[in-house]
């Protein structure tokens, strides 16, 4: 159920390489602004805990760092997007095909993304990062992290240019403490939330 506070819409998008923290900010973001957290890689870690046909077809590419195919990763999101108007798409869209997907998603529903917010870091600060993580994740060996950070730069990296041609792009310097980082993008979150610019809604 959405709040009466949070009842409009607002479509939002977080990218940024592996270790950056996208996580830790968008759980605070979650909460402040009542979005639905869709993390495709939670989601995907779920599925492969559980077991479930989709967990055993992503397993494979999860544990080397590469791409889950499109189909399986695009199919998690719609449904999730369908359920909810206050969204914070995180670790989606990583490639252009994904990123038109997505815009086929919302075109059916007559909604449209707010805003892309690019989170970003130099690698040897994200290397770092994910170095000194206390949970460490399977895939966070040193050789997976670089094939993680070599799919971002060449299948995410087309994605920012995308969304900075279409005029939806707002940059975070993430190479700097953490309250920082979140403080900026509150702000700016707060400017898009009361802004016309949020998703629109078709009237029943
Ligand atoms: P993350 O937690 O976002 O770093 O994702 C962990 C892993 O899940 C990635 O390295 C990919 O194997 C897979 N994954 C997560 N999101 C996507 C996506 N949008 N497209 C393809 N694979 C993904």
């Amino acid at each position: 159920m959405q709040s009466a506070a949070h009842a409009a819409g607002l479509g939002l998008v977080l990218i940024g390489p592996p270790g950056v923290g996208k996580g830790t900010q968008a759980a605070q973001l979650r909460e402040e602004f009542g979005l639905a957290h869709i993390a495709t890689g939670d989601l995907l870690r779920d599925h492969r805990a559980r077991g479930t046909d989709l967990g055993c077809r992503a397993a494979p590419y999860m544990s080397d760092g590469r791409l889950v195919p499109d189909d399986l990763v695009v199919a998690m999101v719609r449904e999730r997007i369908h359920e909810n108007v206050r969204f914070l798409l995180d670790g989606f869209p990583r490639t252009l095909d994904q990123a038109h997907a997505l815009a086929d998603v919302l075109l059916l529903e007559d909604r449209r993304l707010t805003a892309v917010v690019l989170i970003e870091a130099p690698d040897d600060v994200v290397v770092e990062r994910i170095a000194g993580r206390k949970e460490g994740r399977d895939d966070d060996d040193a050789a997976t992290v670089r094939r993680r950070l070599e799919v971002f730069h060449t299948s995410t990296a087309p994605v920012i240019a995308h969304y900075e041609t279409l005029g939806l792009l707002h940059r975070i310097d993430a190479a700097r403490p953490i309250g920082e980082v979140y403080a900026d993008a509150e702000r700016l979150l707060r400017g898009l939330d009361g802004s016309r610019s949020r998703v629109s809604i078709t009237a029943p």
